[in-house]
């Protein structure tokens, strides 16, 4: 399968449908109008790849709507060479996002065979995050910290603690917390200890969930 201008002209129709959406970060823009959604999805769910939709990846899980892709990201505030750690590898369309944007990106995915599989894909398609790491996100990265970002894509029952000592001074954790339904929310770290937060609204993940398998 290949990215043709079929599949380019829908993904400008998205980047308008998103910008509509609220969507005004043009690095974020940019780099959802380049990442090639329809291969990071089954092929029987191609024809939907470009829809505004969450879809099924296998394994129980979902690639998120490309608007959820698009929000975290733009509240992450990604400036090219930021290190961000990402919470739930799935599809690798997130990291893709962020690859495109020039992160350097680490993520961790509990689900040995998502895993396998996206770390086999993502680099087939040329996008390389620095790492991906087969683990339990909820104890972060210690190894590569402090990051610029931390993003979690899956939502989480309870704050996961761990993660606030692996983020620099300055720097951002976009998670949704919640169990049923989720409230996006932004800490900004303004020095060891003191965050500002912010609350974004109501969006639905999959669990954020505990150990590997
Ligand atoms: N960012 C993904 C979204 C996938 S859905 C994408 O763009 O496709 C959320 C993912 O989080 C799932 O793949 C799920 O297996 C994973 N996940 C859930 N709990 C986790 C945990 N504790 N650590 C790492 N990954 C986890």
């Amino acid at each position: 399968m290949l990215d043709s201008y079929k599949h380019k002209g829908l993904r400008n129709k998205l980047v308008e449908e998103l910008i509509n959406k609220g969507i005004k970060d043009l690095s974020v823009l940019d780099a959802i109008a380049n990442v090639p959604r329809h291969l990071f999805m089954d092929s029987g769910f191609i024809d939907h790849a470009y829809q505004d939709k969450a879809f099924p990846i296998g394994s129980g899980q979902t690639i998120s709507q490309p608007f959820t892709v698009a929000f975290q990201t733009e509240l992450l505030n990604v400036k090219k060479g930021d290190k961000i750690l990402e919470i739930g590898t799935g599809s690798g369309y997130q990291a893709a996002v962020l690859c495109e944007i020039g992160a350097k990106v680490f993520t961790i995915e509990r689900i040995k065979e998502l895993y396998r599989k996206t770390s086999v894909f993502l680099p087939s398609i040329n996008y390389r995050p620095k790492k991906m790491i087969y683990g339990d996100g909820n104890i972060g990265y210690v190894e590569e910290s402090p990051y610029d970002g931390i993003i979690v894509t899956a939502g989480a029952s309870e704050i996961p603690e761990k993660l606030f000592t692996q983020l620099k001074i300055g720097g951002r954790l976009v998670v949704p917390i919640g169990s049923e339904v989720q409230k996006m929310v932004l800490y900004l770290k303004k020095a060891e200890n003191e965050y500002e937060i912010k609350d974004f609204g109501d969006f639905q993940f999959v669990p954020l969930l505990k150990n590997k398998i």
